[in-house]
Parts: structure tokens; sequence; C-alpha cells
């Protein structure tokens, strides 16, 4: 993936910039033991924390530092398990840790949601372990913290939007968001009418095409014009792309896509489930292939895997009315859904009960997992098998193994609930039923890679009268677009937002990889993704942005303060044709999954097919009270 800088280039892009006292915002260097690693990481260390290993880089400050993605250590850890790396004789080391009435793996907003809505029906009296592998939880819906020139700036590491939920619908949302005093009215910063005027998005989606992006100052990027100057264009879309270089059948198409939106019927879903996506828009539209092209990136992204693998039905889901009401994101992305779930559970790990705090709050980690404590939280603790006992166990049904610090640890339970994904369970599940299994075998998984850039200042984009911008794919082009968001502010959290100060910058990217089948693509992009070493993502992220917008006043070296890479190796479950609803007269495979087995309840959001954080809580609590009920 790309070349090795020279000398001018590395003190061009910012990487060979020197630590000074100055730029350790978060006061002292807090290294966890990481080493210096050279030059390539020079240019991240001056955000105040060293990075810990060459693949998962600087991670931030604040509680989730540590846990920006998939680390690492807990990469590591799950290829040794996937590889069958611990045998009969590491599991007979394996010490005995207690009893408990339900042990959950994962601690996701399914996870989470599924201990919550256990304790409800079972009681709280009930013993319950949680494990999750990460040093926070939250899951896809944790959050990047920075310090900037003063300022405390959230990103999502992934989960990022949201809906406000219909007040007295009965949905779970609707309950939810009463029963945590989730807000449903918001503020967000506020725009000095002295500058000129630009529209932000408001959550990590709506500035892309099929979305809101015509309430969106979106500057779209084709190259270098004759005189090497880039050339854009903005906001393409609002004159029916009469000043794109698309050619004409080009712009007819994509206008005819962008206006195919809107609900479709239960039959015609079906329908789109029968085909792929670039099927339906090529052959059943007739669309010319620059339609293909133009959404390639955000299929990928959305889906997993590019149109003429994704289903039809998941494509066409992409393309929403123009007008539609802007989705939303909290600072950190959806992070408040499981901090509130935790708060719910252990009131004294997230103390308060007010919004801000459950937004901002530190986490008390020592309130997390005391012998005290009923309900008990482990963190860096991977679950590696779960098996049932034998019947003769007195009440205990299970065994679960887990590994925590290097060491093996047992417990005994009465019933299990993983809200960990397909792609985890099929090596966690000991005594899983064949047909589980066959279903499970039929789940492939693509992934995703966010890019949060904290940034001293942004005038480059407000003198390109834009907040968000797309470009093309070409050789020496990394990612597709980026954003910057309009942050809801809130309890005295309200950095400005201005040209001049601080703001993350967001880079959402998937990889399609056109013409290969679809699990195919999946584990090439997951092998990509998995085998780029942080510096060379920076590197990528440095170059792009530079020849993006060097001509609008950009200086990488003086105006990134730190990049976070968030990489989600098993990001999206792809659904090709025939996966959402079954093939063949067969039920579709979400549909045994959801089964579970014995005393195992399975809950993770994948289970909904398209995951997001409403499926995540559903799923969640649907296991949660299936495994109150074997009790
Ligand atoms: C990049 C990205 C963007 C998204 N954007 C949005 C969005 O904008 N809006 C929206 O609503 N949804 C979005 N989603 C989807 C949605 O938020 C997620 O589906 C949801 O947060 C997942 O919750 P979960 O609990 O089901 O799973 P996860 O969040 O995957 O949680 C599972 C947890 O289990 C842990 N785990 C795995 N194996 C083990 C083990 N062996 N032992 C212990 N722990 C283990 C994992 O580390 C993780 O913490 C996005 C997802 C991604 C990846």
């Amino acid at each position: 993936m790309g070349d090795v800088p020279d000398d001018n280039e590395r003190r061009r892009l910012g990487l060979d910039t020197q630590i000074t006292r100055r730029d350790f915002v978060n006061g002292a260097l807090v290294g966890g033991g990481g080493a210096l690693l050279g030059a390539p990481f020079a240019g991240t260390l001056r955000a105040g924390t060293l990075v810990t290993d060459t693949f998962t880089g600087y991670g931030g400050v604040g509680d989730y530092a540590k846990a920006n993605g998939n680390t690492w250590p807990v990469v590591q850890a799950a290829h040794r398990l996937r590889d069958g790396g611990y045998d009969a004789a590491a599991f007979a080391t394996a010490k005995p840790a207690g009893d408990f009435d339900l042990v959950v793996v994962g601690g996701g907003i399914a996870g989470l949601s599924a201990a919550y809505y256990f304790t409800k029906v079972a009681g709280t009296g009930r013993r319950v372990l949680l494990l999750d592998n990460h040093s926070m939880l939250g899951g896809e819906a944790r959050q990047n913290e920075f310090m900037v020139a003063g300022e405390r700036l959230l990103g999502p590491q992934g989960s990022n939007d949201f809906g406000i939920p219909v007040s007295g619908s009965g949905s779970l949302a609707d309950a939810f968001f009463t029963e945590f005093a989730i807000p449903r009215e918001y503020s967000w910063q506020s725009w000095d009418t002295r500058l000129k005027p630009l529209r932000f998005a408001r959550d990590n989606y709506s500035n892309m095409d099929g979305f809101q992006e015509s309430q969106v100052d979106v500057g779209y990027f084709f190259g270098e014009g004759p005189d090497g100057k880039p050339l854009w264009r903005r906001n393409i879309w609002g004159n029916g792309l009469r000043d794109t270089p698309f050619p004409e059948t080009a712009r007819r198409d994509l206008l005819r896509w962008r206006a195919d939106n809107g609900a479709v019927s239960d039959a015609q879903d079906r329908y789109l489930d029968t085909l792929t996506y670039k099927d339906y828009l090529e052959r059943v539209r007739g669309y010319d292939p620059a339609v293909t092209r133009l959404i390639e990136p955000i299929v990928g992204l959305l889906s997993g895997v590019s149109a003429d693998a994704a289903s039809a039905r998941v494509g066409r889901q992409l393309v929403e009315p123009p007008d539609r009401t802007m989705a939303l994101s909290f600072p950190g992305g959806n992070s408040p859904f499981p901090r509130a779930l935790l708060r719910g559970l252990l009131p004294a790990a997230l103390p308060g009960k007010d919004f801000d705090s459950l937004m901002y709050g530190p986490v008390d980690f020592a309130a997390l997992d005391r012998d005290t404590q009923a309900t008990r939280i482990r963190l860096d603790a991977m679950a590696l098998r779960v098996e049932h006992a034998s019947p003769d166990s007195r009440g205990r049904r299970l065994w679960v193994t887990y590994e925590k610090g290097g060491a093996l640890f047992k417990v005994g339970a009465r019933a299990v609930v993983m809200a960990s994904g397909g792609w985890v369970n099929k090596h966690i599940l000991g005594d899983m039923p064949d047909d589980l299994r066959a279903a499970y075998d039929q789940f492939t998984y693509a992934p995703a890679l966010i890019v949060n850039v904290a940034l001293r200042q942004w005038r480059f984009l407000y003198d390109l009268d834009v907040t968000a911008c797309r470009w093309f794919d070409d050789a020496d082009s990394f990612g597709y677009c980026c954003n910057l968001r309009q942050t809801m502010s809130s309890g005295g959290q309200a950095p400005p937002l201005h040209p001049d100060r601080p703001a993350v910058l967001s880079f959402y990217l998937g990889l399609p990889i056109p013409g290969l089948p679809a699990a195919q693509q999946g584990a090439a992009a997951r092998a990509l993704f998995l085998a780029t070493p942080y510096a060379e993502f920076e590197l990528r992220v440095r170059r792009q942005m530079t020849r993006l917008f060097a001509a609008y006043g950009f200086k990488p070296e003086r105006d990134i303060a730190a990049i976070v890479l968030n990489r989600w190796g098993h990001a999206r479950l792809i659904e090709p044709p025939g996966f959402h609803y079954g093939r063949d007269g067969k039920a579709s495979p979400l549909e045994r999954v959801r089964e579970g087995y014995g005393h195992v309840a399975i809950g993770h959001s994948e289970l909904n097919g398209g995951q997001h954080w409403g499926s995540a809580l559903e799923y969640g609590k649907k296991a949660g009270e299936r495994a109150a009920s074997k009790l």
C-alpha cells in the first residue's frame, strides 16, 4: 500500500515533527509500557500518548484510549482461538472462578442489554458475569477522545447515527429513551453569524451521496485539472450535476438513481433480495455503469461488499429522500447507549443521574468487578470455550472458560448469552449442534475502517466553503469521503465551532473488491486491513489530506494534532442475495442462529441482518429474557 516517503515528504507531512512540551496536551506521556517506535510514529506522539504497538497506534486520551477498534492484543488472542491455539492441556490449567446464574460474552450494546433485561426478569439478586475482551465497554459503539488546545473532543469509533424514537410509540427504543432519561431535543454547536454560512452534517453518514448530502455543504474533488490544480465542485446534486465532468448519460442516470428512493413493500423487498444491487441498477433499471461506480464505496462501507455482490435489497435502502430529517449523533457517536445500560446495571460505575454525566463522566473501573456485587463486569477477559456440563452438575449447567492477564479461568453458569458475533461464537461454542454450525457457516463478514483526525484548526475547509468532502477512486486515493460534524453541545461541554479552533474530521471506509464473490471480498479486505501497519495508514491519510487541501492552506505538520484508527475486522454481516429471506424454500440462517440451543441464548445485533444500535438492544434483550426463562 504505497511507497516510502523521502525526507522532504516526511517533513512536509509532519511525520517527523519533534515532540515538544507544548504538544503534550494530556499532561503526560502514558505509554502503558510502549517504547518509542521510531520515526514513522513521531507524528502521532505529539498528542500525548505513546503508541503501544505498530498495529493499534495512538488511541486518544481518556477511558477509551486503549480500546480503539480491534486492538492488537485482542486480534492476536482471537486468532489464536480461531487457529486452535488453546488445546486441552491449556484448558486443564483453568482456575475455578465461581458460579453465576448468567454469563454474558460480549460487552457491546447487545451484551449489556442482555444482562440488564435478564436482571429485570430474573431479579437483581441474580449473579451475573459479563466478559468483554477490550479494556472498555461499548463494542462498536465506543468513542475516541482527544484533548487539543484545551478542548475535549469526542468522535465515534464506528456506530454514530440514531433517529429520535417517536414518543409514546411503545417501541423498545422509545421505552429505552424514557427509562434512561435520554433527551429527545438537543442543542448544537452554534455558528457565528459573522462567518459565512456553512451547512454541517450532524452525523457521519448524512454527507454521503444517497443520504442527506443536499442538506450539507459537500465539496467534490475531481482530481487535478490541466493546470495541476485541484478541481473542486461544490454541492453537485443541487444544480442537477451540471457543473460536474460526468458525461451526459451518466448525469441523467445519476439523477434518476437519486430520485429512486423511499419505502418499498415487503413483496418488493423480497424481490430485491433475489438479485445483486449492480444487476438491479444496470439490468433492471438500465442505468449507466457510472451510477454503480459512484455509489460503490458507500455500498462497500455499509453492506461490506461491492454492488455486484450485495443484495439489491440492501443497496436500495441506501437511497433516501434528500429532504428526510437528518440523522443525529451524540458527540461520541452511539456510546451513550451502552453507557446507559452500564449505569442501569451498576450505577456506581458511572455515577450521576443526568444525561451530561452519562455522556461525559469517567467510568469508575473499580466498581465493575467487586466480590460483593451480584452483577460483575470483567474487562480484558476473552471467552474461549462455552459448553454444557454433565446433567448431574447440580444446577451448574454450563462451563465458561476465559483468559485474563495470560491465565485461564473457569466459571459455572446456569445460562449463557453469546452477545458476540458468529465469527467468534463458532470457535467458542464447544458443543454447538451441527445445524447451528451449518447456519453460522453461511455468515460472512467484511471490515470497516474509521479514522478520526483531530485537527487544530480547519480553515482550509472553510476557505473551500465546505464541511465534508467526497473524492473518487484513483491510484493515489485513500478512502472516499471525510466529514466534520456540527457537534451536540451539552453540560458545559461545547467546543466552539470555528474554523480556527480544533475539531474532529472523520473518514469512514470499507474495502469493496468488485469481481470477487462476497465472502472472498470480506476475507481479502480484512487481510489487507489487518496487515497494514498504523504508520502506513497515517501516511495515506496525511497524503490524501495534503492532496485535497494543500492549495487551501492545509499544513499537516501544523494542523493535525492526532490520528486514531478504529479497525473493525468484522464490521458488517454480508448479505448477498437470498441470505436475508432464505434460498430455495429454506429458511434464512439468521432464523436458526436466533434460536440458540440448550441453555445458550444468542443475541448479537447481527441477528437483524443489517446491524444498528436498536437491533443490538433488541436482540440482547430477547437473549437476556430467554436466558432468564432457563433458570
Ligand atoms: C463502523 C461501524 C459503523 C456503524 N454505524 C452505525 C450507526 O451509525 N448507527 C447504528 O445504529 N449502528 C451502527 N453500527 C452498527 C451498530 O452500532 C452495532 O451493530 C452495535 O453497536 C453492535 O452491538 P453488539 O453488542 O451487537 O456487538 P458489538 O458492538 O460487536 O459487541 C460485541 C462485544 O463482544 C466482544 N467480544 C467478542 N468476542 C469476545 C470474546 N471471545 N470474549 C469476550 N468478549 C468478546 C467484542 O470485543 C465487543 O466488545 C455501526 C457498526 C460499525 C462497525
